[in-house]
């Protein structure tokens, strides 16, 4: 049986782009996390920008819903269609090249689809930096990054990808493009449609490349972790570390003791820095435009009056970049580990960093009276306010069953992220996982106005519906 829609799309991209059989479309319909399995009428690969532009003009004429997809490594269910069947998954992985880089301007222009990692490899063959970090960085896509507003490992210097974005080449739900190209530091023309489409998550068109800002690469990187005996004590690091090293500090993460143990079970390979447990851990990084010296020399003067002030109990200095990479890959395997271990309840938040050790002290206790059975893995980006605050069951409990305690558990955490002036997503988005929870946290007249642009961009409601609002 011919359908009108199908066939319009196999006359755009060729019938081998056009997936329709089950086992063809199921790689693009499970969440990077596998808890959820949609269906699609088809998942659409288009080769460049005139091919999404008509590929949406065919969407619009039929009415077909479309989900966006990059890498899905997208941890909120934003780029995976819902159960009816109705939409189309269209994926921007064959858009994949770095399309030029300008060392003079300092940036690098790139398809939506380029692999994360790819970027900064381009980057790095002219001894300059694209600081974007992340742990899905092998999968995921500058598309994706940029829908989701990506945070990462970095922001603390460089920022969210927001910052790191100048121009975009963006297909409207109309299918028309609007070539946003532009390599320009500043640009005070009217409304900034660039940032509306940056963190959209697909819901208000299509982005398909992008400009985004290197950096000279630093001349040294040096990575260090500490052992805390409190979060408190990891704010008044991370105070002491930005007074002495101020611009020169890139990272500055934090990790429980829980992360530190899942990691060690799961990753037995991995490195173990401490004999002893200890209840706090903070990973750290400089990076130096001078120096190996001058970054080995603030660090230890920082160290040393952390130790002087007993914030800190012990820590280790990677001597070399295999040591660094050694540090670097627990933090990492953090997530891989909790997904080893089973499901969880993640929670993506922010606060202002005055309060996180309040939140973690006031949530931890009022989740444990609750909920005795349960198990906080709670680590992040702590220079940014950023704290991954998941929930597992205790070891021995059945994962499913506590799954069943979700909204009680989303409910106190995410009322004392409203109590202390917070946001319920830090940088992972809202997708259809957090759809419900923004209606309870966001201002009336915020959603007003989030709906209103909704509307006006994407009347007839076909991209990535159900998604955010
Ligand atoms: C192991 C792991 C670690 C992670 N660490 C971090 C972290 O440190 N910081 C962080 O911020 N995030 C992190 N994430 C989540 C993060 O959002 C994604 O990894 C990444 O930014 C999404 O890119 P993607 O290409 O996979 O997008 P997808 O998952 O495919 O899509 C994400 C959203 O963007 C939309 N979208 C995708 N491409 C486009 C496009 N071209 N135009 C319009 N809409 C589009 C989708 O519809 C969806 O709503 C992590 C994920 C994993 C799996």
């Amino acid at each position: 049986m011919t359908d009108p829609f199908l066939d319009s799309c196999r006359a755009i991209v060729g019938a081998a782009f056009v997936l329709d059989q089950p086992h063809d479309m199921a790689p693009f319909l499970t969440d990077w996390r596998g808890r959820f399995t949609g269906s699609a009428r088809a998942v659409l690969r288009p080769q460049d920008t005139a091919q999404v532009a008509l590929l949406v003009q065919a969407c619009a004429a039929h009415r077909v819903p479309i989900v966006p997809q990059g890498g899905n490594t997208g941890l909120v269910l934003g780029s995976v269609p819902d159960d009816t069947g109705t939409a189309v998954v269209l994926s921007l992985a064959r858009l994949n090249q770095v399309r030029a880089i300008d060392t003079v301007n300092r940036t690098v222009t790139v398809d939506a689809g380029a692999i994360l990692h790819t970027v900064q490899q381009a980057a790095a063959a002219h001894k300059l930096l694209f600081p974007l970090s992340l742990a899905a960085e092998g999968s995921c896509t500058i598309g994706g990054n940029l829908s989701t507003n990506a945070g990462g490992t970095a922001v603390l210097r460089y920022g969210n990808t927001r910052e790191l974005c100048l121009g975009l080449e963006v297909v409207t739900p109309q299918g028309d493009v609007w070539d946003g190209l532009r390599a320009l530091r500043k640009d005070n023309t009217g409304y900034d449609l660039r940032d509306l489409m940056i963190g959209a998550e697909g819901t208000l068109g299509i982005i398909t490349g992008a400009v985004m800002k290197l950096f000279p690469a630093p001349r040294a990187t040096i990575t260090a972790l500490v052992a805390l005996d409190s979060a408190r004590n990891a704010l008044a690091l991370l105070g002491l570390v930005q007074d002495a090293c101020g611009a020169t500090l890139t990272g500055f993460e934090l990790m429980s003791s829980v992360c530190l143990e899942l990691v060690a079970t799961h990753f037995p390979q991995l490195p173990r820095p401490f004999t002893a447990p200890h209840a706090q851990y903070v990973l750290l990084e400089l990076s130096s435009s001078e120096s190996e010296e001058n970054a080995v020399r603030l660090l230890e003067s920082a160290i040393g009056s952390a130790v002087d002030q007993e914030l800190c109990d012990d820590a280790v200095v990677a001597t070399s970049l295999a040591q660094s990479r050694g540090l670097w890959n627990i933090r990492e395997h953090i997530p891989l580990a909790q997904a080893a271990a089973g499901k969880n309840i993640k929670h993506d938040v922010s606060l202002p960093i005055s309060r996180i050790a309040d939140f973690i002290d006031v949530t931890d206790a009022a989740l444990l009276a609750a909920y005795p059975d349960s198990q906080v893995i709670c680590f992040g980006h702590l220079g940014d306010g950023n704290l991954h605050y998941n929930v597992a069951p205790r070891d021995g409990a059945s994962h499913d069953a506590f799954l069943a305690n979700q909204a009680g558990i989303n409910r106190i955490v995410n009322d004392n992220v409203a109590e202390m002036h917070g946001s319920i997503s830090a940088e992972h988005g809202i997708g259809a996982l957090k759809r419900d929870d923004l209606v309870r946290y966001k201002e009336p007249v915020e959603l007003n106005m989030m709906r209103a642009i909704k509307a006006a961009l994407d009347p007839l409601g076909i991209m990535n519906p159900g998604k955010v609002l």
